[in-house]
């Protein structure tokens, strides 16, 4: 137990997957945190993956979603996000853990004699390992005060070979911590086949006999369905697993995610957990009310009739994927609900795009965002991409990737650079503007070949950046990239009328860019100008949270407002929101 550790004081909510992986275990961990936290408890949630790379940064988002970034630069499973928007709560590295950090950390002790001559067992070391980082994140809660309760989501299902040792650790867990201190939830899945028209709860039985297996009797059983399961169905999974009726739980198909929070409250789950975990006296009903008030706000703008609808082309190299980029659609999705609109995402293949074919791909688009991305494979379309827009005056958000297609298309078609391009894809280019700059790189000690994590951008006064953020002279935003601006040509993009509204604070890295409004002053006659042309180094769409809808996608949905439907109606729907 880490010193200063209080047994008795923390509580722990496990939630375990069974019959299959991808049910949502995130999302009904995320929406209990945040009826308990509503209701004034400090939540921390984790994620324990089994695999065995150390972090995500290395994962093909083709195959496991977005790489999401925190704050302080860990590269992470996606998952993280949906915590990070359900508790609008920026989250660290000790909210993940993955079975290589665990082995890492224990091989690293045991070559540093710190096992005494004892050999190195999975129990009790590695689970050991498991318990100490869950208990240390207890201890640092959220950040400001301890935990009440942390919410541990492991990955995969049980009966997995990879996360055996995370589920006998949670055994364990609740063993030491005694009675009323660890709450498990198992997260099972109601099949309805076509053929048969009903739903059958066989497969969800068996799978949460494999918890019972492990020896962790469940709490509470959450039934992931495409329909609200049935009442027979319901008392079939109580009577099999030895848990009432009140604490069996439809979690069937909804429009939105942000729904659920709300329907375990009316289901009455919350208090369920409360009495579980015997937490009902840290509550406070004030601070309940108010959280609740503004979310349901949320929810009722979700769930309302959206008359204007717009269409937003996405250009990016994992179309076929939408997980890949799942906080842009979220970003997206927030500021729709807040602009009463009801957007369309248009995934476009970059791989497809070329300056001849971009008006047939793009002219129906009310606006463009090109995502961040690694690898040549693509970028000439973004850039083909970013032209269009730029000529034919359409609402064009860049981010990280998007934002060096931006820079490179004005040095190539404004500035006559024709060969202009980023070292990344053409290390011998004659007009280098995007490269890599080992210097800076020092300065800021980041080690590594990546610039990670939050870093602060100094907006100008005066642009459309510093309009958006609400005049703020910094803000912080979340960086993933090895490549920048070339500082060399900075004045020449200056001079030819691009304008970098986001700075480093210190130092003559560049990161945010736009172009000034039709009609702005001191535009010299002849020099581009756009209704929104906007991008940023970093990424914005991390930040977008439902109540606080990220600042950029805000801009970027009411220029496609204003320029489908009028001036009025972009800025009416800005002033409803
Ligand atoms: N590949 C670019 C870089 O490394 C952009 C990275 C990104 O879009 N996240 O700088």
């Amino acid at each position: 137990m880490p010193e200063g550790y209080r047994r008795g004081f923390h509580t722990y909510v496990v939630v375990l997957g069974t019959v299959m992986s991808g049910l949502g275990k995130g999302i009904f961990a995320s929406s209990m945190a945040k009826l308990l936290k509503d209701k004034g408890l400090s939540v921390a949630p984790i994620k324990m993956e089994g695999y065995l790379n150390i972090d995500s940064g290395t994962l093909n988002p083709f195959r496991h979603g977005e790489v999401f970034v925190l704050d302080d630069g860990t590269e992470c499973d996606m998952d993280l996000g949906t915590y990070e928007r359900m508790l609008d709560q920026n989250l660290s590295a000790k909210n993940f853990v993955t079975s290589g950090q665990i082995f890492r950390d224990i091989l690293d002790r045991e070559r540093h004699g710190g096992y005494l001559g004892r050999d190195v067992q999975m129990i009790p070391h590695v689970t050991g390992e498991v318990k100490r980082r869950l208990r240390e994140l207890a201890m640092q809660g959220d950040g400001k005060r301890p935990a009440d309760v942390v919410f541990v989501e492991v990955g995969g299902t049980v009966g997995d070979y990879e996360n055996g040792f995370y589920i006998e650790a949670l055994r364990q867990l609740a063993f030491e911590e005694g009675p009323d201190s660890v709450c498990f939830v198992a997260l099972t899945y109601i099949i309805e086949p076509p053929a048969l028209g009903e739903q059958k709860s066989k497969a969800a039985q068996l799978g949460v006999k494999r918890v019972m297996e492990a020896g962790i009797q469940p709490h509470i059983i959450a039934c992931r369905a495409t329909s609200p399961i049935t009442d027979s169905v319901a008392q079939k999974i109580a009577m099999f697993t030895n848990v009432p009726m009140r604490r069996v739980f439809s979690m069937h198909d909804r429009k939105s995610i942000y729904t659920i929070p709300e329907a375990m409250r009316q289901a009455g789950l919350d208090r369920e957990i409360l009495s579980i975990l015997n937490l009902h006296d840290r509550v406070d009903l004030g601070h309940e009310d108010r959280a609740r008030e503004r979310w349901m706000d949320y929810v009722r703008r979700l769930e309302s009739p959206k008359p204007k609808h717009i269409k937003i082309g996405v250009t990016g190299k994992y179309s076929t994927l939408r997980d890949a980029y799942a906080s842009i659609e979220k970003a997206v999705e927030h500021c729709s609900t807040h602009l009463a609109c009801e957007t369309e995402l248009v995934w476009i293949d970059a791989t497809e795009l070329t300056d001849d074919n971009a008006s047939a791909h793009l002219s129906g688009l009310d606006a463009v965002i090109v995502p961040g991305g690694f690898g040549s494979r693509g970028v000439e379309g973004k850039i083909s991409c970013v032209r269009h827009c730029r000529e034919k005056q359409t609402p064009y958000l860049g981010i990280c990737l998007g934002f060096q297609a931006a820079v490179v298309e004005f040095a190539r078609n404004v500035m006559g650079l024709r060969e202009a391009n980023s070292t990344e894809f053409d290390p011998e280019s004659h007009d280098p503007v995007i490269c890599e700059l080992p210097d800076q790189r020092e300065i800021e000690q980041l080690g590594g070949s990546m610039r990670l994590g939050g870093q602060d951008v100094a907006l100008t006064p005066g642009t459309l950046m510093w309009d958006l953020f609400g005049r703020k002279d910094t803000v912080r935003q979340r960086f993933r990239h090895r490549y920048e601006v070339n500082p060399s040509y900075v004045e020449r993009f200056e001079a030819a009328g691009l304008i970098f509204s986001g700075k480093h604070p210190k130092y003559p890295i560049m990161q945010a860019l736009e172009l000034p409004k039709p009609g702005a002053e001191d535009v010299e006659p002849g020099k581009p100008t756009h209704p929104f042309f906007v991008a940023g180094q970093f990424h914005p769409e991390l930040l977008g949270r439902p109540l606080r809808p990220q600042p950029m996608f805000m801009g970027l949905l009411e220029a496609a407002l204003t320029r489908k439907y009028g001036q009025a109606s972009g800025a009416q729907a800005i002033a409803k929101a």
